[in-house]
């Protein structure tokens, strides 16, 4: 069931392009990550800071971090070089938003050259309601907020602390302030008519039996989908002996949640410099094009 309440006229026509959201696009459409927000706000127990985000992405892989200007030159090259590239979205390897501002003047130089472009964004959503109405008004149409669990006693388990205006919160405190700003945040962005799709990490023991409640609750507040997605435990993380989901496991839970909102498939878990097409990754390429010549 999409959930299109809030939707703009032209945007599912434009979504049609986008090859996360839309899985008819997924082989006809590129995809490009601009690796320009390195910092992070929170602490997650799956996560290894060497690593990029796995909210949006699977441990393993460091991407080369980017500045607003080595951004733009490597979107000037890809897009010479890649057929159909339709979305840019800034993944990481930390949160978006905790680098706002250099997150914000690589989507305006990538505007000043292609006015075309789908721009997304993906956060862990602390500071969605300092941010949303700078999101809009920088015309972004997909945002992709991480939302593990619903209630304080569960986000204790999964993030170590987060750091929120200048002050660091533990357990149950930081995750209550972190759930508020990421439910009131999507809430926010859906009512704007922003598309939000959101992220589940399913982890077994820890949110699996209440990932249905956290999609009846996004579809209330506005969500256009979710994504759920494997726990891939960082090695030198807390969860690091945790056990990884299985494909099983996880898709009973997709078609399962499926009959209250529409859910993503085909999700690859791609790096945070991810180019190309989903199935067809082509960042070592361009990497090793950028190489020596980042600051
Ligand atoms: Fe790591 Fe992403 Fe969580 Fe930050 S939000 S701690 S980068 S997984
Ligand atoms: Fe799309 Fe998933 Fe890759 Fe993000 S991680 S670009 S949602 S396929």
């Amino acid at each position: 069931s999409v959930n299109n309440k809030h939707i703009p006229p032209g945007l599912l026509e434009a979504t049609a392009k986008h090859p996360c959201y839309s899985f008819g696009a997924h082989h006809k459409y590129a995809r490009m990550h601009l690796p320009v927000a390195p910092k992070c706000n929170i602490n997650c127990n799956y996560c290894n800071r060497k690593f990029d985000c796995l909210h949006e992405s699977r441990p393993g892989v460091t991407s080369e971090i980017l500045t607003p200007q080595s951004a733009e030159q490597k979107f000037r090259r890809v897009k010479a070089q890649i057929e159909n590239l339709s979305v840019v979205g800034i993944a990481g390897p930390g949160d978006a938003l905790a680098n706002w501002e250099t997150t914000k003047e690589s989507i305006e130089r990538v505007k000043a050259i292609d006015p075309e472009i789908i721009f997304c964004l993906s956060t862990n959503g602390l500071l969605l309601p300092e941010y949303y109405h700078e999101i809009i008004s920088l015309g972004i149409k997909h945002v992709t907020v991480t939302v593990n669990c619903l209630n304080p006693e569960i986000g204790a388990r999964i993030y170590g602390h987060i750091l929120y205006k200048g002050k660091r919160y533990e357990g149950e405190t930081g995750a209550a302030i972190l759930i508020k700003n990421q439910l009131e945040g999507i809430r926010l962005l859906a009512e704007n008519g922003v598309l939000v799709k959101v992220n589940i990490v399913m982890i077994k023991d820890i949110n699996d039996f209440h990932i249905p409640d956290i999609v009846k609750k996004v579809k209330e507040l506005g969500a256009f989908m979710t994504n759920i997605m494997p726990l891939i435990p960082a090695p030198g993380s807390a969860f690091e002996n945790y056990q990884q989901t299985s494909m099983k496991e996880l898709n009973k839970m997709r078609n399962q949640c499926q009959l209250h909102l529409h859910q993503m498939h085909h999700c690859r878990q791609c790096r945070a410099d991810a180019i190309g097409l989903l199935g067809d990754d082509r960042a070592i390429e361009f990497a090793a094009e950028t190489a020596g010549r980042i600051p």
